[in-house]
């Protein structure tokens, strides 16, 4: 009687105990659920509840100083996605097979996406009304009114293909300005997409009785440039020409300003390439080895096929800086613009122990007023002229032209000014050269 008791006892102490250790377990459970895992929990019930999509804002238009003509325009195109707690178990299957066939795209990659525990599964971007009309046709023969969706978005597109394509610059997959003043101006063009959301429940059903929240987008600004488009084809139109007929295999730059206020009328660059295309080789042998060539391969050609050589290359002025030693001079008064016989080209002249020539060393000018020097790009006379209005005001005359500053041209990747002063490039004749033959 008394073992019985004792065990009975010890029967329920241990009853007890293990009462304890699972309240224990349980209350454990519950406030690492409720406080330390909570956080995560909601995120994925929020993930798996929500279903927003994006509805992009429309990108501001690119126009010409006219004002009217069109250099870069958004369209209307449509985004498919898809919500697959929504599509019956039944029809998987056949809307995969359907959504492939008229998006050629991969049946088991769709099917995949179809099957999916997510409140949203994107299908395809940007595709145009035809064949998201052809979508819309089978969904109501197939009495499918739930669980796909079909939202407008926008797409850049370049009515005038490669003209001007170094300036405007192109977007990437996201609408996103990659270059020129596509890049530039992202902030201003770009605008700020809205949102339709909806919560829905396991099932996938709707909360609540207001149905989807739709968060209006706010739409890019327009820009107006310099460029006029006139301008810009004629200018593309001659450096293409010239630079095929003078074999320039570094190809060419053209820069036209308005001289009254420095506004860029055109800016061109040979070879130019098809914004609507931006990632096809303009260079007709090798888009047959394209697709062969390896990544980076393809990538330094796309990057130097982009780049706006006009603004982003170095390259020397050369007798084009004539003009100014010539102006310099008629402003310090040390010279006349036709007095005859003030100055004279023997051929060549000697600085700092270096001969320089005059272009036609073999039969010098002689004899020459300011205005017959700058006719005959004579070396000899703009090195003298040079020399005369001194290192100082010189360098003081480059500052006044405004040669030392940027040149507040707003696109991406400028270069940078580079002057060499006197003695600088004595280090090597090319470099004195250089410096002389800017005079
Ligand atoms: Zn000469």
């Amino acid at each position: 009687m008394e073992k019985n008791n004792l065990s009975a006892k010890k029967r329920m102490m241990l009853g007890l105990i293990l009462y304890l250790i699972v309240c224990i377990v349980l209350v454990s459970r519950l406030v690492y659920l409720q406080f330390i895992d909570a956080g995560d929990l909601r995120a994925k019930a929020e993930e798996q509840q929500r279903s927003a999509r994006d509805v992009g804002a429309r990108r501001g238009t690119i126009y010409d100083c006219s004002g009217e003509t069109i250099l870069a325009i958004s369209s209307t195109v449509y985004t498919v996605t898809v919500n697959p707690m929504k599509i019956p178990a039944d029809k998987k299957e056949i809307l995969a097979n359907k959504l492939s066939e008229i998006f050629e795209l991969d049946y088991e990659k769709v099917l995949k996406r179809v099957n999916k525990k997510s409140a949203i599964e994107t299908i395809i971007k940007r595709q145009d009304k035809e064949k998201t009309d052809t979508l819309r046709a089978w969904m109501e023969e197939n009495e499918i009114y739930v669980g796909i969706n079909i939202d407008e978005d926008t797409k850049r597109y370049y009515p005038f293909s490669n003209l001007a394509s170094h300036i405007i610059g192109f977007c990437g997959s996201d609408n996103q300005g990659l270059e020129g003043i596509e890049a530039k101006y992202e902030d201003v063009l770009s605008g700020k997409s809205g949102e339709i959301n909806s919560l829905t429940d396991a099932k996938g059903q709707s909360f609540g009785d207001e149905g989807e929240n739709y968060i209006e987008p706010t739409d890019g600004k327009d820009l107006v440039l310099s460029i006029d488009s006139n301008i810009q084809a004629i200018v593309q139109k001659h450096l293409e020409e010239a630079c095929i007929d003078n074999v320039c295999t570094d190809g060419g730059s053209i820069i036209a300003m308005n001289p009254q206020n420095g506004d860029i009328l055109a800016l061109a660059n040979y070879p130019n390439y098809d914004l609507n295309n931006p990632y096809q080789p303009v260079d007709e042998s090798l888009k047959t080895v394209w697709q062969d060539l390896e990544q980076v391969q393809r990538s330094n050609y796309l990057m130097g096929m982009w780049r706006n050589k006009a603004i982003a290359d170095t390259y020397e002025p050369g007798s084009t800086f004539k003009l100014v030693t010539a102006s310099s001079s008629l402003e310090e008064g040390l010279a006349d613009v036709d007095r005859a016989g003030a100055f004279c080209c023997s051929g060549a002249i000697e600085i700092a122990g270096v001969r320089i020539k005059c272009w036609r060393y073999y039969r010098p000018h002689g004899s020459e007023s300011l205005r017959e020097a700058l006719m005959n790009s004579c070396n000899p006379v703009f090195i003298g002229l040079g020399q005369k209005i001194g290192k100082e005001k010189y360098y003081s005359y480059l500052e006044k032209f405004g040669f030392l500053k940027k040149t507040g041209i707003d696109l991406p990747r400028r270069s940078r000014k580079y002057f060499l002063k006197r003695g600088e490039g004595r280090t090597s004749r090319a470099c004195n050269y250089f410096f002389w033959s800017a005079f």
